[in-house]
């Protein structure tokens, strides 16, 4: 007899793995929205020195990261909440916030976590489409909200189509919904983008004890493969609740002592910026040539609309076949579509040539 499993895992879906992991060196890695660059120099360092202590547990209230975290963003430590990334957070605030017969609204195509929240906690998940440039439709979002919604989520700038709305049309928004609703502003790509000052949603902060900003080192700081998010909320509680219902020890002693060092690096941080900004110019530039369409990213990758006569997954393959791994529309939510992160000048140039060989 096969075991028998509860009934979430039945609706649960699974998150997209991409390609790429098995493959030789050289490989042109552009499908997860990583960084390109290795890590500081400085932070392996702290990350070597770090491994001396691994006979103790982490320590439990990560007060160095959370103290680094409180004076770079001057947001109380006891408002900050640290995840294995920030997946994690948003898996735990899913789990803190929903419940069968309560809802949530988020965008779609957005990322490819959030349907995870529906069907782990059996709430309703209101899906509302983008607009015609691949932007949220806020108003649309906000006439999805009712009594029994619990949690709306706003990616900015979204993943997977790399657009983002400027910060006083989020405000109206945040303005608008009612404040026993949590907002979480996913705000993974922030710092990629030039619309106005990365930082200038943390304003927002003071006037919503019901709203969450969600960011991770995985992108800007290029630390993916530790694993470490953070959430700046503007109430206590949000934090209190999403420990609860975790275990105890959710972030390792590396990855902890490597945050709080990349943190030191801003001027890192800026030239990271300014690189996948000259990509952008140059891949945007080289689609358009292509003549295929492409959103306005505020990321660090792009979102593209193959021509009506290209067969998606047969782009994909070939793009494999000369090197080059990105990610499918259609297992993110929209066919004929690719996601194609900004890798290093060599593996956007050759992504363009490949396409343009393929096409
Ligand atoms: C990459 C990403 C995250 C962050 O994931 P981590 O768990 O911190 O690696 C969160 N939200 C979006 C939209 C992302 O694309």
């Amino acid at each position: 007899m096969a075991i028998e499993f509860n009934d979430r895992i039945r609706r649960i879906p699974s998150y997209p793995i991409a390609g790429g992991y098995s493959l030789p060196d050289d490989v042109a890695l552009l499908a997860s929205n990583e960084s390109p660059d290795p890590p500081l120099p400085a932070v392996m360092d702290v990350v070597q020195r770090a491994l001396t202590g691994l006979n103790r547990y982490p320590d439990p209230s990560y007060a160095d990261l959370r103290r680094a975290l409180s004076d770079r963003y001057d947001v109380p430590q006891t408002r900050i909440a640290l995840g294995n990334g920030s997946c994690d957070i948003l898996l735990a605030a899913g789990d803190a916030l929903l419940e069968p017969g309560a809802e949530l609204v988020h965008a779609w195509p957005s990322f490819s976590v959030y349907p995870h929240l529906e069907a782990a906690s059996g709430a309703r998940a209101i899906r509302v489409p983008l607009n015609d440039r691949d932007e949220h439709d806020l108003d649309a979002m906000l006439a999805e909200i009712t009594a029994a919604t619990r949690l709306v989520i706003v990616c900015n700038p979204n993943n997977p189509t790399s657009t983002a709305l400027p910060l006083d049309q989020i405000k109206q928004f945040v303005e608008a919904v009612p404040r026993h609703v949590a907002v979480i502003l996913d705000e993974a790509y922030i710092e990629f983008s030039t619309i106005e000052d990365p930082d200038a949603s943390l304003d927002l902060l003071k006037g919503h004890s019901n709203l969450v900003l969600l960011r991770t080192f995985s992108k800007i700081y290029g630390l993916a493969g530790l694993r470490v998010g953070f959430a700046l909320s503007g109430s206590e509680e949000f934090v209190t609740a999403v420990n609860q219902v975790r275990q105890p020890f959710y972030l390792n002693i590396p990855a902890q002592a490597a945050a709080v060092e990349a943190l030191k690096h801003q001027d890192a941080v800026t030239e990271r910026v300014e690189r996948a900004i000259v990509a952008r110019v140059e891949i945007e530039e080289g689609l358009r040539e292509l003549g295929i369409a492409v959103a306005a990213s505020q990321a660090n990758f792009c979102w593209l609309h193959l021509p009506e006569t290209a067969d998606e997954s047969e782009v994909i393959s070939g793009l494999a076949e000369r090197g080059v791994i990105v990610r499918s529309g259609a297992a993110l939510g929209r066919e004929g579509a690719l996601r194609v992160t900004y890798g290093t000048p060599a593996h956007n140039r050759r992504f363009l040539d490949a396409l343009r060989d393929v096409l």
